[in-house]
């Protein structure tokens, strides 16, 4: 029941109606006990420091950022980690004491899914990673300071190709042409390419001869779930692996630092299985 003593955690983005944030940390809330209760606000661009300040005023407990906020929030805030500064990119807001300060969840969301649910460590691997978005961007990191030894980016654009590669420019590098996609030990798809109700629904980011049986491929795209990439990977001998993880790792990390508690990631994890099949 929600009493005057719940606390308040929110989405803020646009459009935000269909995000499974509030369907995954309701689900863990619910699961621990906590007297916690997670929304969606709708903001529109160009409301990001509004909302902040809302935040502050009512006193909201934990905040998730999505499109097109995640730069946007960050002078509204007390501080950012360090990830979030390199990135540019906030996608967590947790209180410090009286000061908000502003996390990026998805490349420690990407690595703990990886070593967690795969048993897989980054550290002297060689992987490729296709697309240069926020997420492309927070998952070379990632993996950078995480010991991958080398880090192939392929992009459509090749500014932003470049850009994602300067995030490690010791252990990254742009290439043009996806040749040394059978050299790696991973291989991630961090565009948005065969997302579900989109142009691109269907298409695959890679020619699948590319690839070579045994190699571990991440879908970052989760819905659907079992992307044609995922498909075309496993056909070919690859272990596909699916967005689900990181996705529920990112939010696990956020929670961590919302309420200082353990979340309980499978019930995490059916609940978001469970809406993505009701889609
Ligand atoms: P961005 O819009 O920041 O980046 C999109 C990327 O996809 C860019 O590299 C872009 O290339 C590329 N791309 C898009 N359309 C095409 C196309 N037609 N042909 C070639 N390349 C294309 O998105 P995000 O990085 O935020 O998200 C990417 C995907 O990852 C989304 O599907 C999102 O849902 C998913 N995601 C999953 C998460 C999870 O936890 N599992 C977390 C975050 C995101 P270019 O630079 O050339 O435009």
């Amino acid at each position: 029941m929600i009493t005057g003593a719940t606390r308040i955690a929110a989405l803020i983005g646009d459009p935000v109606r269909h995000s499974l944030s509030p369907v995954i940390h309701n689900a863990a809330f619910r699961a621990l006990g906590l007297d916690w209760v997670f929304g969606a606000f709708e903001v529109a661009e160009g409301g990001a420091a509004g909302a902040v300040e809302a935040v502050r005023a009512l006193g909201i407990g934990g905040v998730s950022v999505t499109m097109p906020h995640k730069e946007a929030v960050i002078p509204a805030l007390d501080r950012v980690s360090a990830t979030a500064e390199r990135l540019r990119s906030v996608n967590a807001i947790a209180w410090h004491g009286h000061d908000l300060i502003g996390e990026s969840t998805d490349g420690v969301g990407f690595i703990d899914a990886l070593h967690n649910d795969e048993g897989f460590d980054a550290r002297d691997r060689t992987v490729a990673v296709l697309g240069a978005g926020g997420a492309a961007r927070a998952i070379v990191l990632a993996l950078a300071r995480a010991g991958a030894r080398d880090i192939v980016i392929f992009n459509r654009t090749r500014a932003s190709g470049e850009a994602a590669a300067g995030l490690a420019p010791d252990r990254a590098r742009y290439v043009q042409l996806p040749g040394q996609i059978s050299d790696a030990d991973l291989i991630v798809n961090a565009t948005s390419i065969g997302m579900a109700n989109t142009p691109t629904a269907g298409e695959l980011p890679l020619d699948p001869s590319l690839l070579r049986s045994g190699q571990l491929v991440v879908d970052i795209v989760y819905h659907p779930l079992r992307t044609p990439f995922l498909e075309a990977a496993k056909a070919r001998g690859c272990v596909p692996v699916t967005g689900l993880g990181m996705l529920i790792h990112q939010a696990a990390h956020a929670f961590r630092l919302w309420t200082a508690e353990e979340p309980p990631l499978e019930v995490m994890s059916a609940a978001a299985m469970a809406a993505l099949h009701a889609r």
